[in-house]
């Protein structure tokens, strides 16, 4: 499972970030994972869940989880199309195998939120 490796690299990102912006609780997460990467989003999930607490700043934390379907460009009659079937890669408009994938195997925080840390008497 290498979700479990991968979320720990999340929650290490997380937590740089989160100290660099003053951050000390995570309230809320969202990943987006292309379609064609091998990564499982229950995976990911259940090792969110088994990581709760470590660190602690995102025990509380909502997970959201996008998978994101790959655009494709084809390289015979230039249509532009996304990807939705992760098995077929062929042109809909021409029928075309020859055509370029762009994305598809991503894996990145598109945003957290989290509550400040509060500095002096600064709050919201
Ligand atoms: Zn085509």
């Amino acid at each position: 499972m290498h979700e479990t490796a991968l979320m720990y690299d999340i929650l290490r990102t997380l937590e740089a970030s989160a100290e660099e912006n003053n951050i000390e609780e995570i309230t809320e997460l969202k990943l987006v994972i292309g379609s064609l990467s091998s990564i499982l989003p229950d995976a990911l999930r259940f090792a969110f869940d088994s990581f709760k607490g470590s660190p602690p700043l995102a025990k509380d934390a909502v997970l959201e989880i996008e998978e994101r379907k790959p655009e494709a460009l084809c390289k015979s009659c230039g249509c532009s199309f996304t990807i939705e079937d992760p098995w077929k890669f062929f042109c809909p408009q021409c029928g075309g195998a020859d055509i370029k994938i762009d994305g598809g195997e991503e894996l990145y925080i598109e945003y957290y939120k989290g509550r400040e840390r509060t500095v002096d008497s600064k709050e919201n």
